[in-house]
């Protein structure tokens, strides 16, 4: 027997028109390329609108596709609710990705309509020759700040809305209906795309979004950092919005001081950054004593944020941390820590270092090799599953991956051990990557260019832990005979291959590198090197 409620589909377009009706006047704040815009739900919700029209009538629709590469402002949000509202997907293509990988996972969508920001012409510029489908370039800028550009097939986006209609009416769709594509860099290979529903989505932004995880209200006003392109910016379009808080876009501007000055001008309550960040804020708001205005909670996850940080936010500025888990394949966050407002002392500062327990509709568990369960006994590691309304079930056109077990149980990569009260706690990844200020590094891109060079026979890319930026990628290589090359010569090579940020600062060679039985270089083993000063970073 079936209930009798109403069956209303959870779509993207009700969360948008809830907030338009119930927060209309809540401030939409948004920086980019210089150009500020103050706005607001009511306002949000109708250029969301007129969007979905102008693409509806280009024939835009169910089963369509396009893209963005761009930072994070009011139309970036638009452009979300704008294209998923008919059916189609938005793939945010993460630009800190390497520029062969931005082209792979735009190719790979293959859609014709790219929106990109004044602030990505440059890199557009530059992956252009590598662009097999793309036919024309929206950029999301106003009409008289519209950059100088050699990309063909150019219109501003204030000239697509123009086209349409802000009385449109969102299509009833299937609340399972594909609504965003964010690609995650594996530990081998290219990306590989989790691709997410409404029904998911809406699903994991009532649930985060509420108590124990972010607690919003219309109290609150989030400063949005992380990038859409990271698990939809950890769900802030979404939540935002449905929870009526102001939120306030930066664009790509991630300087402190101006990050700064923006919790304090524009009343912040809610940060959301991966650790870097928030350490750098700290020494710049002790620098200049500041203060940091109404901020009363900041999110971090990514990366675990080490004690010093979080002991310094909340006996100084008396501002919690809540420390989140979660990657791509989870949608948004996953599991949160929390301590009760009233809890103090070195307990509460202990469980803000955990990762947490999970929001409703996500479960963890640990497993062996065999993937035979682990206890929940806060010692025995495992490998960390995950299951729920909104896990990734399977990875977007590469139907040979497994992403799940037979049981139905997401992998993560990560090592984890769970107390009996389901209190999470990475403690190692088995992913042979690099996550350096909260962005991942691929080892075997790294490795891939380094072995370009002649005089390099092979090499291997390992993590190693850095105060600043958590880890930093470290290089070791081996010469083919004779041959001779130095640190900084082999620096310069890379320096044209992969992304600037990603150099290595140490290099070391070797005469041979440890090796399985299956041929793969043993990264354990260079670990222990570094440990017992075999290799030094
Ligand atoms: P991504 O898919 O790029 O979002 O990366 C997800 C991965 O980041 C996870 O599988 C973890 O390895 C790592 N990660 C995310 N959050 C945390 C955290 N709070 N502590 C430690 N590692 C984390």
């Amino acid at each position: 027997m079936h209930g009798l409620n109403q069956d209303y589909p959870l779509t993207l377009s009700t969360v948008l028109e809830h907030a338009a009706v119930n927060f209309a006047d809540v401030p939409v704040v948004s920086f980019s390329h210089g150009e500020e815009t103050r706005t607001d739900y009511r306002s949000t919700a109708a250029r969301a609108r007129r969007l979905a029209c102008a693409l509806s009538a280009e024939g835009l629709g169910a089963d369509g596709f396009v893209g963005s590469l761009a930072w994070n402002t009011h139309r970036h949000l638009e452009l979300f609710y704008g294209v998923s509202g008919i059916g189609a997907a938005l793939h945010t293509a993460n630009p800190r990705l390497a520029p062969e990988h931005i082209a792979y996972t735009i190719n790979f969508s293959a859609y014709r309509t790219l929106f990109i920001d004044p602030d990505t012409v440059a890199l557009t510029e530059r992956i252009l020759p590598e662009l097999q489908h793309v036919e024309r370039f929206v950029v999301m800028a106003a009409r008289d700040r519209m950059p100088a550009t050699a990309l063909p097939n150019v219109i501003c986006y204030e000239d697509l809305i123009d086209a349409g209609d802000e009385a449109f009416a969102w299509p009833v769709l299937d609340e399972r209906t594909a609504c965003a594509l964010c690609f995650t860099s594996g530990t081998t290979g290219v990306p590989k795309g989790a691709l997410y529903s409404h029904r998911g989505t809406v699903l994991s932004a009532l649930s985060t979004g509420g108590g124990n995880a972010w607690a919003l209200s219309a109290d609150d006003a989030i400063l949005a950092l992380p990038g859409f392109f990271h698990c939809n910016g950890w769900g802030i379009p979404f939540f935002g919005p449905m929870y009526g808080a102001k939120l306030v876009m930066p664009g790509r501007r991630m300087d402190t001081e101006f990050l700064h000055g923006l919790i304090v001008d524009e009343g912040i309550t809610v940060g959301p950054a991966v650790p870097t960040i928030w350490m750098d804020m700290l020494e710049h708001g002790h620098r200049t004593g500041l203060g940091f205005g109404r901020l009363n909670r900041l999110f971090t996850g990514g990366t675990a944020p080490p004690a010093k940080m979080i002991e310094a936010y909340w006996h100084d500025h008396d501002v919690r941390t809540h420390h989140a888990w979660g990657m791509t394949e989870t949608t948004h966050g996953a599991t949160f820590s929390f301590t009760s407002r009233y809890a103090g002392g070195d307990e509460a500062i202990a469980a803000m270092r955990t990762q947490g327990k999970p929001a409703y509709g996500n479960e963890i568990r640990i497993v062996d090799d065999e993937s035979r369960p682990l206890p929940r006994d806060g010692k025995t590691p495992g490998h960390l599953q995950s299951r729920g309304h909104w896990i990734a079930g399977a990875y977007f056109r590469r139907p040979e991956v497994d992403v799940q077990s037979a049981d139905g149980w997401m992998t993560t990569g990560d090592v984890a051990v769970i107390d009996p009260d389901n209190t999470l706690h990475i403690v190692d990844r088995a992913k042979d990557v690099i996550k350096s200020g909260g962005e991942w590094i691929s080892s075997p891109a790294m490795e891939e260019a380094a072995c370009r060079h002649p005089a390099v026979q092979e090499a291997a890319v390992l993590a190693v832990p850095h105060p600043r930026w958590q880890e930093r990628p470290m290089l070791v290589a081996v010469l083919r005979t004779n041959a001779t090359i130095t640190a900084d010569e082999l620096r310069e090579h890379l320096a044209g291959l992969i992304p600037k940020w990603w150099l290595p600062e140490a290099i070391a060679f070797v005469p041979e590198l440890p090796h399985g039985p299956t041929g793969k270089v043993q990264k354990d083993m260079l670990r222990q090197w570094l440990r017992d000063g075999k290799i030094a970073a």
